[in-house]
């Protein structure tokens, strides 16, 4: 079964009808573009399925099973991840405290800070940052500590991670790193869903590719077999 299924949603606001009866499946294990025109609906499907808006019909099920997440905690508990724009981490305290923040080792009632330490820096030892562990997290560009806050979610429990047009603040090396975090998270069975403007980056590190337009879906497809002028036609109509 697929880790996350979204079957005919529905999105009303007071002037708009944003979604119209929207499917979407994930996958475990894949990178997920979701695409389509500005006002398309795509930040709006993600805010259901990670509980900033509740729908006003359709069903959503993970691991088969029914969920009614009121907001991004619940959605968190259940095992959806969001990682936004603005990073939602401490910049006193240093990078290895920030990964594990409210989740530290601890030892006789104590933080094991040596473990804190140690375990940090071999978390982010695949992903060529450059980074001290034992620094202040606000020592590192807004994009490094974007990408911290990603790579803490490889060591949480999450089964869906949604990124929502990431690399706005990225440059081009940090884009690959972030792209070298989304591949290892894939292989770790995790399903992530990518919103971006960038088709370079969708066909770079896209496994399957969803496209709304004007609040329907268009359908679902492999981004190995998609071509570029025929997904560009998807999105335009
Ligand atoms: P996208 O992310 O694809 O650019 P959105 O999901 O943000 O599209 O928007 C889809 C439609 O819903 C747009 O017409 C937008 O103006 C409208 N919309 C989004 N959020 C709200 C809101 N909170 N209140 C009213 N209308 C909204
Ligand atoms: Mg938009
Ligand atoms: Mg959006």
């Amino acid at each position: 079964t697929p880790v996350l299924q979204l079957k005919g949603i529905h999105k009303k606001f007071p002037s708009v009808h944003a979604l119209k009866g929207v499917d979407f499946t994930l996958r475990a294990g894949e990178i997920h573009a979701l695409l389509g025109e500005n006002g398309a609906g795509k930040s709006t499907l993600i805010k259901v399925m990670t509980g900033v808006y509740q729908r006003d019909g359709g069903d959503i099920l993970l691991d088969g099973t029914p969920i009614f997440p009121n907001n991004t905690g619940d959605a968190q508990a259940l095992g959806i991840s969001t990682v936004y724009q603005e990073v939602n981490l401490l910049p006193n305290l240093t990078v290895a405290h920030n990964i594990y923040l409210g989740r530290e080792p601890r030892r006789f009632g104590l933080i094991n800070w040596s473990k804190v330490n140690r375990d940090a820096a071999e978390l982010l030892k695949g992903y060529d940052l450059d980074i001290d562990v034992t620094q202040p997290l606000s020592r590192y560009s807004i994009a490094v500590q974007q990408l911290i806050a990603i790579a803490r979610g490889v060591d949480m429990s999450a089964k869906v991670l949604i990124l929502d047009e990431p690399t706005a603040s990225l440059d081009a090396d940090e884009v690959q790193s972030l792209f070298r975090i989304m591949r290892d998270l894939r292989s770790k069975g995790i399903g992530i869903v990518f919103v971006t403007h960038f088709l370079d980056q969708v066909y770079a590190v896209c496994d399957r590719i969803t496209i709304l337009r004007s609040a329907e879906l268009v359908g679902e497809f492999e981004a190995a077999t998609l071509s570029r002028p025929e997904l560009i036609g998807h999105m335009l109509g």
